[in-house]
């Protein structure tokens, strides 16, 4: 099986790493270059889309926010998993919103803006505080602005109205406010016979609006509620692969913050945790092959290197810990790999999170600080 992947990053780069023991190739499209990538080795292996579609016998996405033309030329192929709608959804926030009411599940109250007089009315019909995102482009907590006072509306409306009018049909999508006790996620697969099975639910932190540290957890009623929202949603999109669901956690009832179309940062822990990893099913769902078990087989987190290309050996000598680097260059705040740290029982993964802030800097793993203060 050939699979290409519209995105050239570290997903494609972890799909070709889980799909070489199925025989399943995988070259990645570069979207800004238009080359076709080894996503292992970066070796140019042709240009131009035409043909490296002719050659896939699947096309799948690493990311959402693919130019439309590219997903309508590789939809006509009949080889598109999960479907360009589906893509376009996960990519625009308005569409993505209008789903989310669809499929009947719970989501923060929301507006969308075009105009001055619409954030008027956004701010009479969500709220005071909202949180205004960009209905396009938008990811790691970019082209978002919180409105705390009314007063301030006038002060980050030009900001707002530079970004309306920088890009085709931009809009500002304003959200009421989630006051959350925690962020968790919930990542799943869906095959083409329909046949669906999800991870157990990570929990989430973020640091300056980028996921830094992500857990696997055992809540059961979490997890039930997660469950029946990934079906409606999946169901709703006739989904195909894996899908990823944003949750905020306020007392015990989820709302969905958003959806990803694709395998998902919250979902690394799976490569060690889970009896098949997130990569590994998502080719399985794509190519129509069964799905692999989505059993939890140890407490995993996954730690996020973020800005750095190295680390303390003691990581690598620490029992339970794996470090995957995805061969970036380095730039300042760049997801450059993560490290899977995982243990028997759910005590013991918290003594040795809290034991690597011994060794990793405070600075540049501020979340293995934060969890090691709360874990004392
Ligand atoms: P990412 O790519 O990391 O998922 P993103 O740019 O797509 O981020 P969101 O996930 O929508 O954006 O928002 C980033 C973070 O901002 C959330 O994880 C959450 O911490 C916070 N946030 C977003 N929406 C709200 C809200 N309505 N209420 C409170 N906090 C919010
Ligand atoms: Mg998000």
């Amino acid at each position: 099986m050939h699979v290409l992947v519209l995105g050239a990053g570290q997903l494609a780069r972890m799909m070709s790493l889980a799909g070489a023991p199925l025989n399943i190739h995988i070259s990645a499209f570069d979207v800004v270059s238009g080359q076709i990538i080894h996503p292992l080795t970066q070796e140019v292996q042709g240009h131009g889309l035409e043909n490296a579609i002719q050659q896939a016998d699947v096309i799948t996405a690493e990311f959402e926010h693919i130019p439309h033309d590219i997903l309508h030329q590789c939809e006509q192929s009949g080889k598109l998993l999960p479907g360009a709608q589906a893509i376009k959804t996960g990519g625009d926030r308005r569409v993505e919103k209008a789903l989310l009411d669809q499929a009947g599940v719970k989501n923060a109250k929301y507006f969308v803006i075009n105009t001055r007089d619409d954030f008027d009315s956004a701010i009479r019909h969500v709220g005071i505080p909202m949180v205004l995102k960009s209905a396009l482009g938008g990811y790691d907590g970019k082209g978002q602005w919180r409105l705390k006072s009314t007063a301030d509306a006038d002060k980050i409306w030009p900001e707002m109205q530079q970004c309306i009018e920088a890009s085709d049909n931009q809009a500002i999508v304003a959200e009421e406010f989630v006051p959350f006790d925690r962020e968790v996620s919930l990542v799943g697969a869906r095959g083409k016979n329909g046949e669906w099975a999800v991870y157990p639910l990570s929990e989430n932190i973020h640091t300056d609006g980028v996921l830094s540290l992500s857990t696997s957890i055992d809540a059961q009623a979490l997890q039930q509620q997660a469950k029946t929202m990934f079906e409606a949603v999946a169901n709703t999109l006739n989904y195909v692969g894996v899908l990823a669901l944003e949750f905020f956690d306020v007392q015990g009832q989820l709302l969905v913050n958003e959806i990803a179309p694709r395998v998902h940062n919250s979902g690394h822990w799976t490569q060690q945790g889970a009896d098949t990893c997130q990569f590994e099913n998502h080719l399985r769902a794509v190519c129509g092959l069964p799905l692999g078990s989505t059993k939890l087989i140890r407490p995993t987190c996954m730690v996020n290197i973020l800005g750095e290309d190295t680390l303390p050996s003691e990581i690598l000598a620490t029992e339970g810990c794996h470090i995957h680097w995805y061969g970036k260059e380095k730039r300042s705040g760049r997801k450059m790999g993560h490290i899977n740290v995982s243990a028997d029982y759910y005590a013991e993964l918290e003594r040795i999170i809290c034991s690597l802030a011994d060794v990793l800097s405070a600075d540049a793993f501020p979340a293995v600080h934060q969890f090691a203060s709360q874990h004392k």
